[in-house]
């Protein structure tokens, strides 16, 4: 009975390996875009979102997951949530020198998202004299600049560009 158990089993996996779908689905689902940011997060389909927690005792928004508040120092109490991906720009600053290979200039932002998060993140804008404090952002979720896990697993990262403006 063993015997033929085993025999079934080795029959069964034999078959699984002959098919080019089962060669296809291992190495891709383990190709599967990963978070390349705290706040993002990357579901099984790649689909993304933002992901922060609040304290449900003092009301703080942080990005981290973290066991105790690092406002009011309460244990457990942060309840993640999903910030809408849009914003208005904090604070900037034109980088205008960076490491070789990162074209410059670009703007360096920090946008308060919606839901009490702040994040700090790149502006895609090309007219630099039409930031304004407060303007209306959104975030998009990217490539991560290309970026690749030792497996060469894609990571997906975020941008913000102007509400309104064209990706
Ligand atoms: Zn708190």
């Amino acid at each position: 009975m063993q015997a033929q158990q085993r025999g079934a089993v080795r029959e069964a996996k034999g078959r699984d390996l002959g098919t080019a779908s089962n060669t296809i689905a291992g190495p891709e689902a383990d190709l599967a875009p990963k978070s390349g940011h705290k706040v993002v997060r990357v579901g099984p389909d790649g689909e993304a979102w933002l992901e922060a927690s609040r304290c449900s005792n003092c009301g703080a928004v942080m990005a981290e997951r973290t066991r105790a508040c690092r406002s009011c120092g309460a244990r457990n109490t942060l309840v993640p949530f999903r910030p809408k991906a849009i914003g208005t720009l904090y604070s900037w600053t034109v980088v205008y020198r960076s490491f070789p290979g990162i074209k410059v200039p670009f703007v360096s932002a920090v946008v308060d998202v919606d839901g009490g998060l702040a994040l700090k993140g790149t502006l895609r804008i090309d007219d630099h004299d039409s930031l304004k404090f407060g303007m209306p952002v959104r975030i998009e979720f990217d490539d991560a600049g290309g970026a690749k896990d030792k497996d060469g697993r894609p990571y997906v990262g975020f941008h913000f560009v102007a509400e309104g403006a064209s990706a």
